[in-house]
């Protein structure tokens, strides 16, 4: 049986990073992967691909303001494949300059020890490996409301992976979930033209994200006609359409009819075999870790979105290292996660992105706290892009004046608030930010004038 210090189970943003790190300082590592190649979920079918067609609309929709043409979606889609083909020639070469390699197959774990792997999926071509530490990646896949008619729905992979995607825009989409994916895909359908129906079974949209931020984002979104408090009940083919059953609350019936529907329904975990019968703790969330990312076994290891902590590529990349560290210092907890500055950005048009505390969490702790705003309608470079709307919302503690959390929406939001999470992270309060010279002309400029004027 071949040996490995370590052994990972997937080679996407939970993995990749803590094998470089742990291969750099001599450990002996194997990758192994489904899919053969380094990167995950997120460079196939998820972050990068959605990203790349979401800001190529973003681009178009401010030309259009100035140009009166169409864009061919066939011509988004090649460029979001040469985008992820660049993006995985690349991933090649550092495997190569590395020494490292992803071996193609499905991984089950059969001991503390030992995994085998189906190697190139085959169930007739298993082989075991002896492992010190595991690190699980596993990652997490679309979930699927089983309704009568389900299997007519498409899902972010049919919109997104690599030279498999839908090239042609529907006249009409369907979206069940308005969570994010559903919320970002809506938003581009939308100003592509696409006639949107967005269906959610809660009385809001995003929920689990703060009500103030959500309601100043849902005005400034591309038209969409929502259906709050409704669930899907069934999907009828009606002739080259689909017909959509929808209830509301007080058990009443009503339909769309639309050429696509679109499931986006969450994603969950994705538990490799052998896991339950280990004994590694998981629930619904998925696999149970501390903060150093360390199971209920200390050996073994379970890293981003198959933990559910925060499925996110660059939360994964963290815990990823965090990993790596407390692997290398022998299993004994060196490296810990801190979710509470992990930045998220919804990637709408125009987008919101968020961190921290914000008012619905400091309300609800009983925490009291300054806010201070800097209105995006006033911003030098949102004027030059023709994106006048949205803020930036700071929220400070008290008496510390430490910053708690922020928000942001409208233009370069995904951007500026990494500032904001490197700000919780460190500690930095109103004064810190305040006297920043932050660049002009850029909305950054934002954080210093929104700070000044607590002082
Ligand atoms: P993360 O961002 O947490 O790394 P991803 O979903 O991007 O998650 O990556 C997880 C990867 O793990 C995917 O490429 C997936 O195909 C792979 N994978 C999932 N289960 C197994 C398994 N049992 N054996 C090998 N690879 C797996």
């Amino acid at each position: 049986m071949k040996e490995y210090d370590v052994i990972t189970i997937g080679a996407g943003g939970a993995c990749y990073p803590a094998a470089f790190r742990l291969k750099q300082s001599g450990y002996n590592v194997l990758m192994v992967d489904e899919k053969g190649i380094m990167s995950g979920n997120c460079l196939s079918e998820g972050c990068v691909p959605s990203k790349t067609i979401i800001e190529t609309v973003h681009n178009y929709k401010r030309m259009r303001e100035f140009y009166n043409f169409k864009i061919n979606y066939s011509d988004i889609i090649k460029r979001k494949d040469r985008v992820q083909d660049i993006r995985y020639k690349s991933h090649n070469e550092e495997l190569n300059v590395a020494n490292l390699e992803v071996l193609k197959g499905t991984a089950s774990i059969i001991d503390e020890n030992t995994v085998e792997v189906n190697i190139n999926n085959d169930i007739n071509s298993k082989e075991r490996f002896h492992y010190k530490h595991l690190i699980i990646g596993s990652g997490a896949t679309t979930s699927i409301l089983k309704i009568d008619g389900y299997q007519y729905c498409i899902t972010s992979k049919d919109l997104y992976a690599f030279k498999h995607s839908i090239d042609e825009l529907p006249e009409s989409i369907a979206i069940i979930g308005a969570g994010y994916i559903g919320i970002e895909t809506a938003s581009f359908l939308s100003i592509l033209g696409v006639k949107v129906e967005l269906i959610e079974i809660m009385d809001s949209v995003l929920k689990g994200m703060d009500i103030e931020a959500v309601n100043k984002l849902l005005p400034l979104l591309p038209e969409m006609n929502l259906h709050l408090n409704n669930g899907v009940q069934s999907i009828e083919k009606y002739g080259n359409k689909f017909k959509v059953n929808i209830m509301d609350k007080s058990n009443k019936s009503d339909n769309v009819i639309v050429d696509k529907v679109l499931m986006a329904t969450g994603r969950s975990p994705v538990i490799p075999d052998g896991v339950k019968n280990l004994g590694i703790e998981y629930d619904r969330r998925g696999i149970r870790v501390n903060s150093g990312m360390q199971t209920n076994i200390k050996n073994i290891y379970a890293t981003g979105d198959v933990n559910g902590i925060a499925p996110l590529f660059h939360a994964a990349k963290r815990q990823s290292l965090i990993a790596a560290h407390n692997i290398m210092n022998g299993d004994k907890l060196t490296d810990y996660f801190n979710s509470s500055a992990i930045p998220f950005t919804l990637f709408t048009i125009p987008q919101m992105a968020f961190v921290g505390l914000l008012p619905d969490e400091l309300n609800r702790r009983g925490i009291n706290y300054i806010r201070t705003t800097y209105d995006i309608k006033d911003d030098t470079l949102a004027e030059a892009y023709n994106e006048m709307c949205g803020e930036i919302d700071l929220f400070f503690e008290e008496n510390s004046m430490k910053l708690l959390g922020g928000y942001i929406i409208g233009n370069d939001a995904g951007n500026i608030i990494n500032e904001i999470a490197l700000g919780i992270e460190k500690g930095l309060t109103a004064r810190d930010f305040a006297e920043m010279a932050h660049q002009h002309p850029m909305t950054f400029e934002g954080i210093d004038t929104a700070a000044r004027k607590l002082f």
